[in-house]
């Protein structure tokens, strides 16, 4: 056998690197069933997601982390199901994010975009794609991410622009694609329109400027009227009023002077206007606000605008044009006062609409602008989810998207920018049409002319990340992938994209590709700090993924992650969190060196028919087998003790709750009892009893003495294969939350399980290949095991409790005496492993059925039915003692109480018999043990 080599600690700095490599050169990231291959079979279904693609130029944060590891996680179950998985990787090319930084570079020169021109900067914005591109996704690779690199896209390459080409042109032959003046949100800075999503508002400090809006004529009768922006008066086109407002009613028709440029205005009726706000009538400038916008298309009324793509005031402005929007604001509203127009100013609350990107002041303006027609979009991306083709997780989130879906504006497309895909229309100088094509044209299409020119404009980032499902699979073409692998099966993703990307995908995807583009929508919340704030640099509360896997590991990491979120809402992350699961994968490395150790320096060998004892999991090859009907046959259980009954049975049960929880989409709660399981069950109690079986031969059926050797040796052999079998499971059940520590692990166990003697092999190539665990029934013994076995930790528990409230010296063996009726022949079987665990005198420890009177001077404890007397005479204290035992009495009293009400509401009619059964036993055993304290208190009496 080799020396045992496995080091002391796990070393995630040299493991993962070169795990991630390995499985990455082994294929283990492509599809098994590949449509491209001639072995492919059409019949199986696959699981496919798309990677919501990160910014090219970005750097990893945790929102990253977060869908990196959930989608991970998804796709790392599903191939151990043996599904066929696909995961695209790929990046965006972020128009404005992206166009900011190279600015942000060239500025540092001294330089503009406008000065080097736009060929020269989209090569320099290339040229920093190529750079710093490979950052981001190297970064994904850290995590884990089982991705199939070689499906990696890029929005802007060429398969996916010409997909771009091919839904623009599509759109505008279906008229569903216009230009036009419209009200839009422009951001001054940026010089481009902004989508009313890039758009955050704050409530800010502000003023409210309130004047006289003069009647036309020779009366001094004048409106008051009051506004946050004066300069917008200079492109009023009327004042309004509320229709029947008996204050005004008499204006209604009559003309208003516009201040300084004493321009004539109507005054209308209008019932949007409120008539608390202000003094109650309203001025209109529809070329600066949407509500306005709206008044004057009902009432036909001239838009004007008064501010140019800078935001200074235009030739609309008269004296005022060229000045800044708030140079020109103040001057204004000074000239006013002058003319003796100014009523009064007071503070006032804003809701200031800033844009995401640059932070500036986004001013509603009329602009050109294309525009996606959306409403036969949006219906039927309405009706995919309500019909349930496409169904979201959490499902409150489907009520958010009906609504955002049923309230929707057509969608402005056209940004400012250089960095995108450019709108492939031309404009022809001879006979001014517009030629729209799929391919670059050399001349216009109605004249065919020469001199067209393209329009410098470039479509929204979303909306090539909208085709992202089927654009990265090959679409427009019909290609292998595209017929086999869409429409995708998960969209996982935060809740706060949902509209940016989700609904258009599904608008998109219903549109173009005929289908939906996946069936489930997973959202994730929000990361915050510990205390629930957001993160954010200003707070100094920023964590930094890549900081944290250097330090604490990359497991560490992604297990926190997922076990601390749950669908849809935000999760409170913590260092700590991180440092406890960095101790958790230390905690499954010493499990695993101990199972590793034990297989490799017991011999196995010499026992005849091995496999009649390997239990009810053999043949160990396969490993899983359903649950067998054992009347006709010997019970190969016969050798088991009670410990190994126990975790074999509870392990089944950690299974199917898992298979359960994975179902229905919760990922952490499943992981919690993974990590509850290997760490309380598995290595706290089997592993430290296996440690007494190996050694001792077992606590077999009888008493060990009494045993053959043959049988010993039976009896190691199904302890070791124990060991090796739940540590299996277990490392299968963590790799989708754990994919690097489990992998290296389960390398090991299975050239340990190879090299030993032992039925139980491992026989897949790796961990991220091999079988996932799947359920099987329970069977009829275990419910049985678990309670007998759950008995003897209660007992060891209790005992462990007061040696250390007695501070009695750990390894200090005392005698015990144990009164547990029927249960005492259960527990006689136990008792090399009771007094192991809870440190009693082997040759002192009895235990019997009945009491034999009164105990002087022992401690008395009462665990579930059982009577425990310790004879630590001199060390017990009696009033202590009957204060203890007062407590636990009360204690017990409440529990019953509770059970007793619960059994007597709603419960006991509408659970399953068998679980309100379990309820009633544990009200029994509870009732038994109150009897007991109350006698034991009696004798205190
Ligand atoms: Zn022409």
């Amino acid at each position: 056998m080799p020396e045992f080599n496995l080091p002391k600690t796990y070393d995630f700095r040299s493991v993962e690197q070169r795990i991630y490599a390995w499985w990455e050169q082994s294929g283990y990231f492509k599809p098994s069933n590949d449509p491209n291959r001639p072995d492919f079979d059409p019949a199986k279904k696959p699981y496919v997601i798309s990677i919501p693609p990160p910014n090219v130029t970005g750097e990893l944060h945790l929102g990253h982390a977060m869908f990196v590891s959930m989608e991970d996680l998804m796709i790392r179950y599903h191939r151990m199901k043996g599904v066929p998985t696909l995961w695209v990787p790929g990046t965006d090319h972020a128009g404005i994010a992206t166009q900011l930084q190279v600015e942000k570079s060239l500025a540092k020169d001294g330089l503009t975009r406008e000065q080097i021109g736009r060929d020269e900067f989209l090569k320099r914005t290339w040229a920093w794609k190529q750079k710093y591109g490979g950052i981001i996704t190297g970064q994904i690779r850290r995590l884990g991410a089982s991705c199939d690199w070689e499906r990696e896209r890029f929005t802007l390459d060429e398969g996916l622009s010409r997909a771009v080409r091919e839904a623009f042109v599509r759109l505008f032959e279906k008229g569903l694609i216009y230009r036009g003046p419209r009200l839009i949100n422009w951001s001054p800075g940026l010089k481009t329109a902004v989508s009313d999503l890039e758009v955050e508002y704050s409530e800010e400090p502000g003023t409210l400027y309130y004047f006289k809006y003069m009647l036309a004529g020779e009366s001094q009768e004048y409106i008051p009227v009051a506004t946050t922006r004066p300069e917008t008066i200079l492109g009023d086109t009327a004042v309004s009023v509320y229709p029947d407002d008996p204050r005004y009613q008499s204006f209604v028709g009559r003309k208003v002077i516009v201040p300084i440029l004493g321009r004539q205005i109507p005054v209308i009726a209008d019932e949007y206007v409120d008539r608390e706000f202000g003094g109650g009538a309203l001025k209109v400038t529809p070329g600066h606000d949407p509500n306005d916008y709206a008044i004057a298309q009902r009432h036909g009324l001239p838009v004007i605008s008064v501010l140019d793509e800078a935001a200074r005031i235009n030739e609309n402005g008269g004296p005022y044009q060229g000045q800044d929007r708030f140079e020109g604001r103040k001057n204004l509203w000074e000239d006013m006062r002058r003319a003796g127009l100014v009523i009064k100013e007071e503070p006032y609350t804003l809701n200031v609409p800033r844009t995401q990107r640059g932070g500036e002041i986004v001013e509603p303006m009329i602009s050109i602008q294309w525009f996606v027609r959306i409403q036969p979009l949006a219906e039927a991306a309405l009706q995919a989810v309500n019909d349930g083709r496409i169904r979201i997780v959490p499902e409150r989130f489907t009520k958010v998207y009906n609504n955002w879906l049923e309230n929707i504006q057509d969608w402005c497309i056209s940004r400012q920018l250089w960095w995108g895909h450019r709108i492939p229309v031309w404009y022809c100088t001879d006979c001014g049409e517009m030629t729209v094509a799929r391919f670059d044209p050399d001349r216009c299409a109605h004249c065919g002319g020469p001199r067209i020119e393209q329009d410098p404009d470039v479509l929204d980032t979303w909306f090539s990340s909208g085709l992202w499902p089927f654009s990265t699979l090959g679409w427009p073409e019909d290609t292998p992938d595209f017929r086999y692998f869409y429409p995708t099966t998960m969209m996982e993703t935060g809740y706060d994209i949902l509209f940016f990307w989700v609904a258009r995908m599904i608008m998109m995807g219903l549109e173009f590709a005929g289908d939906i583009p996946f069936s489930t929508v997973y959202l994730h919340g929000l990361i915050r700090d510990e205390n629930g704030r957001k993160m954010s640099k200003t707070y100094g509360n920023v964590i930094d993924p890549l900081t944290v896997m250097d330090e604490l590991g990359t497991d560490a990491l992604r297990f926190t992650l997922l076990v601390g979120s749950t669908p849809g809402n935000d999760m409170n992350l913590s260092i700590k969190r991180v440092e406890a699961n960095r101790n958790f994968a230390n905690k499954i490395w010493n499990a695993g060196r101990f199972v590793l150790s034990t297989l490799q320096s017991m011999k196995v060998g010499g026992v005849e028919d091995i496999e009649k004892y390997s239990g009810p999991f053999a043949p160990f090859s396969t490993v899983y087998l359903p649950a067998v009907d054992r009347s006709s046959i010997p019970d190969p259980l016969d050798h088991w003790t009670l410990a190994d009954r126990w975790i074999y049975a509870r392990l089944g049960a950690l299974v199917r709750d898992v298979e359960r929880l994975f179902q229905s989409y919760q990922y952490g709660e499943a992981g919690r009892q993974i990590y509850e399981f290997f760490w309380n069950e598995f290595a706290d109690w089997y592993v430290e009893i296996a440690k007494l079986q190996l050694s001792k031969g077992g606590d077999g059926p009888g008493e060990m003495e009494a045993q053959a050797k043959a049988d010993a040796r039976i009896s190691d052999l199904i302890t070791m294969q124990l060991l090796a079998y739940v540590m299996d499971t277990c490392l299968r059940l963590l790799h989708p939350f754990t994919p690097f520590i489990t992998e290296e692990l389960w390398g090991h166990l299975k050239s340990t399980l190879t090299e030993a003697a032992l039925p139980y092999r491992l026989t897949s190539e790796a961990l991220i290949i091999a079988p996932w665990p799947e359920p099987r029934l329970e069977e009829m013994w275990e419910q049985d095991a678990v309670t007998q076995f759950s008995l003897a930790q209660d007992i060891v528990r209790a005992i462990r409790n007061l040696r250390a409230e007695r501070n009695v010296k750990p390894g200090r063996h005392i005698p015990a005496r144990i009164v547990a009726g029927d249960r005492a022949g259960a527990l006689r079987a136990q008792a090399g492993t009771l007094a192991a665990l809870a440190q009693l005198d082997r040759n002192a420890l009895t235990i019997q059925e009945s009491t034999p009177g009164r105990m002087e001077g022992h401690v008395a404890l009462v665990v579930g039915g059982v009577e425990i007397y310790l004879p630590l005479a001199g060390l017990v204290d009696v009033e202590k003692e009957r204060l203890r035992l007062e407590k636990e009495l009360a204690e017990m009293q409440s529990q019953a109480q509770r059970l007793e009400q619960l059994l007597a509401g709603p419960f006991a009619q509408k659970a399953p018999p068998p679980v309100v059964q379990k309820e009633r036993d544990k009200l029994a055993v509870i009732n038994e043990t109150m009897q007991k304290l109350a006698g034991q208190l009696e004798s205190f009496s």
